[in-house]
């Protein structure tokens, strides 16, 4: 496995990424919902970061099911928060092909909200599908499967504190 950001390197795209949903929102009431599960880490950080009042939620939807091969995505809502008439920001791990949150969105749409924004921490360059791209970007990398800091392989290496690539002899499957 061989480190592709650092700790430090990620808390500071936070900051930034924190910084910029400050300036955009001001002090007006904002619902945050992470895209469940390997948003959990990006989320608990970022939260800490904002000063407006907040509300938190979650969504779960998975594609990758534990490979690193994609599968149909699946979407539950269940948990989410109510959204009509909110202003509301999707956060999630990796913005890959963005399928995954262009069908979020617009399940997300169909509920009222006041408006819809998107964060992520990484990008993969070139790997798009959808014409959306996230409002807020921490990182442009490379085509490479990554995992720590909520992204996992096979349920594993979420709570790793920096995104590492996985290698090729690193891969089960
Ligand atoms: P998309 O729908 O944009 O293609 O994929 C987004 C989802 O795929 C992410 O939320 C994440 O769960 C998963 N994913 C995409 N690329 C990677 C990767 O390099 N590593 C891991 N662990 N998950 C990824
Ligand atoms: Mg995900």
């Amino acid at each position: 496995m061989r480190t592709l950001l650092s700790e430090e390197q990620i808390q500071q795209a936070v900051s930034n990424m924190a910084c910029e949903v400050v300036e955009t929102y001001g002090d007006k009431p904002l619902t945050i919902v992470g895209v469940l599960t390997g948003s959990v880490v990006l989320l608990a950080d970022m939260i800490r970061k904002l000063s407006m009042p907040l509300r938190v939620g979650v969504v779960q939807a998975s594609s990758y099911r534990g490979a690193t091969q994609r599968g149909p995505l699946v979407i539950n809502s269940d948990l989410m928060p109510n959204i009509a008439n909110q202003d509301v920001l999707v956060l999630d791990d990796i913005f890959d092909t963005g399928n995954t949150l262009v069908e979020l969105l617009a399940l997300m749409d169909q509920l009222g909200p006041t408006s819809i924004r998107t964060a992520v921490l990484l990008r993969k360059l070139g790997q798009q599908e959808v014409d959306l791209q996230p409002d807020f970007v921490g990182f442009d990398i490379p085509n490479e499967f990554v995992v720590g800091y909520g992204l996992d392989y096979q349920d594993e290496f979420r709570n790793l504190p920096y995104v590492a690539c996985l290698e090729p002899d690193d891969l089960r499957d």
